[in-house]
């Protein structure tokens, strides 16, 4: 019997019916606070007073009305991200700016006020109900500094629901963390994938098994074959994680059943889109997500694309919840590398490469020279492996496209290389490079 999510009970409290909640009810709630913000963004924002004029919130009733406002994208919020703010500048407790994943381009800035980091504290602490109980210990392997950062609204998210917060930070010495959770008795850890996968796979790692029980994975596109990995290695369970800061740092995460992300359909609306069209997609089908905050105030966002792809998924979660599935990411728009007429993505080298023992990450680049294109994959593995070229090659090949295209259209040229080659990515996103360091999305 898989446990109903924490979430929808939270949801059903935070809107204020009784239970059981249902889509109805929730579809009523998220209308109504659809206009609500319609109503603020059109009197507090400048950017919104003016891509919504003509606009009438009360007239919104229906999501296909809704569907017909415009979408607000990155490159809005990197042109000014000031002009989408709602409240007084001495509300504002934090602000986030993002570079631009690119070489050129102006950062986002993300403003959140005293209500907006409650809203998150809050998703937090119902949200990791999920996996964790009061008589966990919770290693955070995020950055837990500044005030306000994901790392801080997490810790105090879990004091509430009485777990302890163990606080570290992204992992640099994987030694050093491994020490950490074993002296400081972690049962569960957050983290970046390859972060927690070289925790699993360096030496003395293994210490961690019977301890820790459950992991969360968040930050990018989560690779399957690491959670696999990691229930392999400590025999845990392996959460996903789906957010990103303009969501106020979480969207949504798995339940016990450990299908789709269910999302925190109080505070987001989440629709999928035709990413050519801008034309909604039923349920099932494979789009964009773009989304709509309903109770943020220092900043609201309406109909934001996030680039990222995925579909709701149309069976009932096994845990039984009214609350909609989102299949986990996988792809973000423009990142898949396509040659002739096949296409493939970090993600499907994700999958083989991980699996392979021995390697904790790898960075992939594209370059095109003069006698044609070469796919240059750089693996990071352990000291110990016994990995060849060889074995990463046929594993490469085990992607259908690369398969068709290899060796005719392109070449593959694999090194192994024991040093560090990531640690100074910290937390940045993984991307396939394109020559000339651009990055594909
Ligand atoms: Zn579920």
């Amino acid at each position: 019997m898989i446990p109903k999510t924490p979430l929808e009970d939270w949801i059903a409290a935070k809107i204020s019916v009784p239970a059981p909640l249902t889509r109805e009810l929730l579809q009523e709630y998220q209308l109504k606070k659809i206009r609500q913000t319609l109503a603020l963004v059109k009197s507090k924002s400048a950017f919104y007073r003016r891509q919504l004029r003509g606009i009438d919130p009360e007239r919104i009733t229906d999501f296909e009305s809704f569907a017909k406002l415009p979408f607000t994208t990155h490159l809005d919020l990197r042109h000014n991200s000031r002009l989408f703010v709602c409240s007084g500048l001495a509300e504002i407790e934090r602000i986030v700016t993002l570079q631009s994943s690119g070489t050129t381009g102006r950062p986002k800035r993300i403003y959140f006020t005293r209500v907006d980091q409650e809203l998150t504290i809050d998703f937090f602490d119902y949200g990791m109900r999920s996996l964790v109980t009061a008589a966990d210990r919770v290693m955070i392997l995020l950055p837990c500094r500044p005030q306000g950062s994901v790392g801080d609204l997490l810790q105090k998210g879990l004091r509430r629901l009485q777990a302890v917060p163990l606080p570290y930070g992204p992992v640099f010495d994987v030694q050093d963390a491994i020490a950490f959770a074993v002296r400081n008795g972690a049962t569960a850890l957050v983290g970046i994938p390859t972060h927690v996968l070289a925790m699993a796979r360096r030496p003395g790692g293994e210490a961690l098994r019977g301890q820790i029980k459950n992991v969360l994975l968040s930050t990018d596109q989560v690779p399957q074959a690491i959670c696999r990995v990691l229930e392999e290695k400590w025999d845990c369970r392996v959460f996903n994680h789906y957010g990103m800061t303009e969501m106020g740092l979480g969207g949504g995460v798995q339940c016990a059943a450990l299908r789709g992300y269910h999302l925190r359909e109080a505070d987001l609306y989440v629709e999928i889109i035709d990413p050519e069209t801008g034309e909604p997609l039923p349920d099932g089908q494979s789009g964009e997500i773009v989304f709509t905050t309903l109770t943020r105030t220092g900043m609201p966002l309406i109909r934001y694309r996030t680039g990222d792809l995925s579909r709701f998924l149309t069976d009932k979660c096994p845990c039984g919840t009214v609350l909609r599935s989102l299949e986990l990411v996988k792809n973000r728009i423009g990142e898949a590398v396509r040659i002739e007429n096949e296409t493939f993505s970090l993600a499907d080298l994700d999958e083989k490469l991980f699996a392979l023992e021995g390697v904790l990450d790898f960075l992939a680049e594209i370059r095109e020279t003069k006698t044609g294109k070469e796919l240059h994959i750089g693996i990071k593995s352990l000291e110990t492996s016994c990995l060849s070229t060889n074995s990463v090659l046929e594993a490469l090949l085990a992607v259908p496209a690369l398969k068709k295209i290899y060796p005719e259209k392109i070449k593959i040229l694999v090194s192994i290389n024991e040093q560090e080659i990531t640690t100074s990515r910290g937390t940045a996103k993984r991307i396939i490079v394109r020559q000339g360091g651009q990055p594909s999305a």
